[in-house]
């Protein structure tokens, strides 16, 4: 498996320093990029590691034992990511999500939560501060969670057949565990919850009016379900376009049991369409992000576990804030330096891809999603 981990491993460390721009560039909360895309939402990867093997993000033959996962040492301390947060808040950054990798596998995330939870906007407004977990260990830590201040979580999970779940996870990872963990997420309060399902045709199709039909009724249509398309992210997953099953398909098996009617967007930038159970029932999400582009408002910035930078889920390379932050930048210089980043960034992969015929956009050196994050 070796050949398979170097180009990955290579590719982490080759994200060039931003330059410091010559005149200093404040921040002002209403920086926009290239395309005129405003900053809004910072995901950040906590780790690299991950107790689950899910074929589509971490395929056990590449993520092996022998697989190299970042060094202690060349993470970011909580210090040095409450610090970044809070220079892309000054930005205009409203919302960080913790991923990973799984990111409560991260010791002590809780006083990340505490220190994040504490930054505010420069209107003086608290952060959307969320988290995407696995749920493996959600039962064990929701009310540490909540107690530290994270305000609501999006649990993954890809369906209820046990039999299902623990051949997609690939570890044997009984589903009753991560249900326990939802179950604590809204007993004690991380809400409005969401979970993601990632459909994968031929493997979990079966799963979707199930997985509906539990959170309508067991949790009184509070909970948002979210169908995601099978992603063509990495390098390492062996995706195929007949492996996608579209939202519209997806759709169509919902409303073959339910009334469904569309919902406007809550915010700019939304990455899933919304629909709404017309008895009542709570709403569903469908992300669509193979076979319906979304990039035009695409407001996302992701930092990867070792403090690089990237402008897409797609990109090919990052750029390393971490040399900043330890080479002695000031505030002012990340300011400026984020500033020149952003104003920069054309990035819109989905919509180019739409353009081309499937398969076509190459896969070779794209970063992996439990490195940046989903
Ligand atoms: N480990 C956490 C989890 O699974 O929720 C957080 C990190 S995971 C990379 C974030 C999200 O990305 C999950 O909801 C996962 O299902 C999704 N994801 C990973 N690989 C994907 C792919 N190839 N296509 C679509 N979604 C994917
Ligand atoms: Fe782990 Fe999440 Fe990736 Fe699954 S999707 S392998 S749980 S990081
Ligand atoms: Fe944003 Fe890149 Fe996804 Fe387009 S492809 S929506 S630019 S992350």
């Amino acid at each position: 498996m070796g050949e398979t981990v170097i180009p990955l491993a290579d590719l982490r460390y080759a994200a060039p320093v931003p330059a410091i721009p010559a005149q200093p560039i404040a921040a002002t909360g209403l920086l926009t990029d290239a395309l005129g895309r405003p900053l809004r939402d910072l995901r950040i990867s906590v780790t690299d590691r991950c107790n689950f093997r899910c074929s589509y993000c971490m395929p056990k033959e590449v993520f092996d034992r022998d697989y190299r996962f970042l060094p202690q040492a060349s993470l970011l301390s909580f210090e040095e990511i409450t610090r970044l947060a809070r220079l892309f808040v000054g930005h205009g950054v409203q919302k960080i999500r913790l991923t990973g990798g799984e990111p409560l596998l991260r010791r002590g995330l809780e006083s990340l939560v505490a220190q994040l939870a504490g930054l505010r906007t420069p209107d003086g407004a608290p952060l959307d501060l969320t988290l995407t977990t696995n749920g493996s260990v959600l039962a064990k830590k929701a009310a540490a969670l909540k107690a530290a201040g994270l305000q609501r979580v999006t649990v993954s999970l890809d369906g209820l057949d046990d039999a299902v779940f623990r051949s997609m996870n690939d570890v044997g990872f009984p589903v009753a565990e991560v249900l326990d963990g939802i179950e604590a997420a809204h007993r004690v309060g991380l809400g409005p919850i969401k979970v993601n399902m990632v459909v994968k045709r031929g493997t979990n199709e079966q799963e979707i009016v199930p997985m509906a039909r539990y959170f309508r009724e067991r949790f009184d249509g509070r909970i948002v379900l979210r169908f995601i398309e099978f992603m063509d992210v990495g390098a390492s997953n062996g995706w195929r376009m007949d492996e996608v099953l579209p939202s519209a398909r997806v759709l169509a098996m919902l409303r073959e049991h339910w009334p469904l009617e569309p919902l406007d967007p809550t915010v700019a930038g939304e990455t899933a369409e919304r629909w709404r159970y017309a008895d009542g029932g709570g709403e569903i999400g469908l992300i669509s992000s193979v076979t319906q582009a979304f990039c035009r408002d695409c407001n996302r910035a992701r930092l990867s576990t070792e403090g690089k930078l990237f402008l897409c889920l797609f990109a090919t390379r990052g750029h390393d804030l971490r040399s900043l932050l330890r080479g002695g930048a000031s505030d002012a210089d990340i300011t400026s330096a984020l500033a020149a980043v952003w104003a920069g960034r054309d990035d819109r992969y989905s919509e180019l891809r739409a353009a081309q015929p499937p398969g076509a956009a190459g896969s070779a050196r794209r970063v992996e999603m439990h490195y940046i994050g989903g």
